[in-house]
């Protein structure tokens, strides 16, 4: 058994569940190390297995030594006999994941088979996830990698924006920039929004066209052996106007405010608060809607959630974002964003590119 498989299995003895049927792909990918698009995985304390269909079968036997590959027919017959011949009883399903039409479709055809009498299907959410927020040592040199190509994107793309040039330009040029410094893919729809578009804070790139001194935010992440990047830099072409300084530094102090003194043992709260109230004391609080980060791994979004109302405890080994922005109607927005590492003593920056 693999050590994330042997994670699971403890979480499944403290739900008193038998076994868990994963179906979200970064939890299939970061429990059995399989990349394909389609499958389940089953972990019981004494089994692994990866059901896929035949398209994959023999990847996932190369990706996944530790468990056992089945291949997926047509209807639930793979399920059934897995459930029957394991004999787990209380078996777990991700309801952040599974759709009501899957759940019922199973549900049915075991209540149909004779041989499952007394099998239920329970509901979970967040086990995978909970494992995913620590990141080990082969997981942040993924994510490096997927920093480094944004990073150096940024770097290189940013002193070639003219005025004239479409968001949409601008956009395709970060792409291309990240896909030649070693990204797979992107790890989201890029957003590069001009003037008062900025004041969206996740504006898709149109044809607008750069003027001289306004902010264009830029948000763009990369895609590494699953791994992703997520950073947000605010520039402008030209000279910028007084407006800019003042916001810049505002939404700049509030970032490293943050940086400076989270702390493991924090709340994912008691960190939003640190930029949020550099923000309001500056009179903008109301110009900061969304939360200050995100955890960032497999998936651009995860845990540990780190805004408002977040209550749960940033520990070491948690990596995640810090992105305050303020934004305002008709003028535009300013968002900077950076990925850090929480360490005993501290963050550490994961991503270089200059502010
Ligand atoms: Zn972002
Ligand atoms: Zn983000």
């Amino acid at each position: 058994m693999n050590e994330r498989a042997a994670q699971m299995a403890a979480q499944l003895s403290e739900r008193e569940l038998d076994a868990i049927l994963i179906s979200t792909p970064e939890n299939r990918r970061y429990l059995s190390g399989f990349t394909g698009s389609s499958g389940y995985l089953l972990v019981t304390p004494q089994r692994q297995i990866l059901f896929t269909d035949s398209r994959y079968t023999e990847q996932a036997g190369n990706q996944s030594p530790h468990f056992e590959v089945i291949q997926m027919k047509a209807g639930l017959g793979w399920l059934l006999d897995a459930l029957k011949e394991t004999g787990a009883r209380r078996v777990g399903f991700e309801s952040d994941n599974m759709t009501v039409a899957s759940y019922n479709r199973a549900l049915d055809a075991i209540k149909e088979d004779g041989d499952l009498s007394g099998t239920s299907l329970i509901a979970t959410s967040g086990i995978t996830d909970e494992l995913r927020v620590f990141k080990d040592k082969e997981e942040l040199a993924q994510l490096q990698k997927a920093i480094d190509a944004s990073d150096r994107a940024m770097e290189m793309v940013c002193p070639t924006i003219e005025a004239g040039m479409t968001e949409k330009e601008v956009a395709w040029r970060m792409e291309v920039a990240m896909r030649e410094f070693g990204t797979d893919n992107i790890s989201f729809d890029t957003i590069v929004a001009t003037g008062p578009n900025g004041a969206m804070a996740h504006h898709r790139p149109g044809d607008r066209v750069i003027q001289t001194g306004e902010p264009i935010v830029i948000d763009m992440g990369a895609q590494v052996d699953g791994y992703c990047s997520d950073i947000t830099r605010t520039v402008v072409v030209g000279e910028p106007d007084e407006m800019f300084h003042k916001i810049y530094n505002i939404v700049l102090g509030a970032q490293l405010t943050a940086i400076h003194t989270v702390r493991p043992g924090l709340t994912g709260e008691e960190c939003d608060a640190l930029s949020r109230d550099v923000i309001s004391e500056a009179g903008y609080g109301d110009n900061f809607g969304h939360s200050l980060g995100h955890g960032v791994g497999l998936a651009v979004h995860e845990n540990p959630r780190v805004g408002p109302r977040a209550d749960n405890v940033l520990e070491r080994d948690m990596v995640f974002t810090v992105e305050p922005g303020i934004y305002l109607t008709g003028w535009g927005g300013v968002r900077i964003e950076d990925i850090v590492i929480l360490g005993e003593d501290g963050a550490t920056v994961l991503s270089k590119a200059g502010k």
